[in-house]
């Protein structure tokens, strides 16, 4: 064990006033790497505290000179690339290339950031009554807080805080308790960037740490991305105590697979898309929908390709995916498991028993594929989160869009086919937020916004991109008329233009 990892706010690290702590494991050892402080609730009056004092100066400060903090910051997570990606496999687990792939897509929302002077013009009409000028502007909320799951412990901490800071907000970022030391590591790199102390804290957590931020009167703002249950739990709460919230929650994936689709390109993207991070991405397919005849030739192509996956620790440079994050995690995708076949799916390819030599400890799973998933299932019904692809069989295309839209979930789906009507047609009416044709995770890029439909998302903003600028802003609009104009005397009726 290498010790306790400490909150970051005021631009030092703050050990915790509270005893509680949380143990951290490496997941491919099962071994504990460090504990991580749990904050109390005047811990985090602490941290708001500081943000707090740190915030009009920073608000007051030049987009221009905001943005040269961003643009170093980026040159900063480039230099330090390595670093990151080992402190994101060790707590995580998934395998170095995509920690590497989920750096970059953070980094992408920085240099989005960058780009925050000309985000934040605003429009102007002049004369909008004779000598009376009118100009909207959006300014920042104040203190802002972010709250993140344990699967990307940096790139979703960088959808937020970026884009937040460079609107000019200040920002308490509450990391997932089980992959706490990429995100405190964002914190250290913010300061180096230039960020004066106080702009971006880092408080780690758990439902003591969340409450206090979501009750605090000073924060304006909350971002979250976890769970449902808890993003619905955090938007009702939030929003009762006045503040804004976003709450991104969990997914169950579909990707429709058309008897005209090129079954080789589908089998590719659904063993990525399925078994990548070991399924543990919001935007993972968890359901494949075979249409027609593509049921017997998909399961054709998957099955050896499932049974030949390569799993192993996040150092092994041949592995394709890594261990389920913790022991419940582990114990719980198995559970779901177990419960496909009680219910009368057909298991395909068995993952459970799968051994690492040298690993006994660790919490890996092999690929699990079932056949012939209904959705009266609870393997249909829930998300899983872990390498476990379900293949439903539906007689044609209107049975297919059916299950997507009547999916309580919304977040991501794609189509694949060669048929551009079927293609339009989907993209038109699925009920979803992020849809692909031939693209199994259509995650947008950083310049569009990310976030899901249904009990995939409770607020009204996706997350970064343009949709992030409007979340972190409130817009306030000016009319003005300079002493030497037109003078009316007063005037006791609704003003109307002259
Ligand atoms: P989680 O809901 O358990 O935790 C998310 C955050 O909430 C963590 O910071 C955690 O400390 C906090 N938290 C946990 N329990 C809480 C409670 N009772 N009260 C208040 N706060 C609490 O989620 P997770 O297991 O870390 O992440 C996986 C989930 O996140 C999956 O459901 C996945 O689909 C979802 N996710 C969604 C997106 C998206 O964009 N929609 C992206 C990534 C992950």
């Amino acid at each position: 064990m290498t010790g306790t990892i400490h909150h970051f706010f005021g631009g030092r690290a703050m050990e915790g006033q509270s005893d509680r702590t949380s143990e951290v494991f490496n997941p491919a050892t099962g071994e504990i790497s460090a504990l991580v402080s749990l904050a109390s609730a005047s811990e985090v009056d602490a941290a708001v505290d500081v943000a707090k004092q740190a915030f009009p100066a920073w608000a007051a400060t030049p987009a221009l000179t905001r943005a040269r903090v961003m643009f170093k910051f980026k040159e900063l997570l480039e230099q330090n690339r390595d670093r990151l990606v080992e402190m994101i496999s060790r707590e995580h687990g998934k395998v170095r290339a995509d920690a590497a792939g989920e750096v970059t897509r953070g980094l992408e929302v920085v240099e989005f950031a960058c780009g925050i002077p000309h985000l934040l013009k605003g429009e102007f009409n002049e004369n909008v009554g004779t000598g009376v000028d009118c100009y909207s502007v959006r300014q920042p909320l104040g203190v802002v807080a972010g709250i993140t799951p344990f699967n990307f412990p940096a790139m979703v901490p960088m959808w937020m805080f970026p884009v937040a800071i460079a609107c000019g907000n200040c920002f308490i970022l509450k990391p997932s308790e089980r992959d706490p030391s990429a995100p405190t590591f964002l914190a250290e790199l913010m300061i180096e960037a230039g960020a004066p102390a106080g702009v971006l804290n880092t408080v780690h957590g758990d439902k003591e740490a969340v409450d206090a931020l979501l009750k605090h009167p000073d924060i304006s703002a909350v971002s979250f991305v976890g769970s449902t249950a808890i993003a619905e739990y955090v938007y009702h709460t939030g929003t009762a105590h006045n503040k804004r919230v976003q709450a991104l929650g969990g997914a169950k994936n579909h990707m429709i697979v058309m008897p005209d689709a090129d079954m080789d390109q589908a089998t590719d993207a659904l063993m990525g898309a399925a078994y990548g991070s070991a399924g543990e991405r919001c935007m993972a397919i968890s359901v494949a929908v075979a249409v027609g005849d593509a049921g017997d030739a998909l399961m054709e192509k998957l099955e050896p390709r499932v049974r030949g996956l390569k799993v192993g620790p996040y150092d092994d440079p041949e592995a394709e995916m890594g261990p389920l994050v913790t022991r419940q995690a582990y114990d719980r995708v198995r559970g779901y498991v177990d419960s496909g076949m009680e219910q009368g799916a057909t298991l395909a390819v068995d993952g459970r028993d799968l051994t690492l030599q040298g690993y006994e400890d660790g919490y890996f799973l092999g690929g699990c594929l079932f056949d012939h998933v209904t959705p009266d299932m609870t393997i249909y019904k829930e998300e899983i989160f872990g390498p476990v692809l379900s293949v439903v069989r539906t007689a044609g295309y209107e049975e297919a869009v059916d299950l997507v839209n009547a999916h309580e979930y919304g977040n991501g789906t794609a189509i694949f086919t060669r048929d551009g009507d079927a293609a339009r047609d989907f993209a038109q009416r699925a009920q979803i937020g992020m849809v692909g044709v031939n693209v199994p995770i259509p995650v947008p890029m950083a310049f569009h916004s990310f976030g899901g439909w249904k009990r995939s998302l409770f607020g009204d903003h996706h997350m970064h991109g343009p949709e992030g600028v409007r979340f972190y802003t409130k817009l306030k609009t000016v009319t003005s008329r300079w002493p030497t104009g037109l003078r009316s005397g007063a005037e006791f009726v609704m003003p109307t233009m002259k």
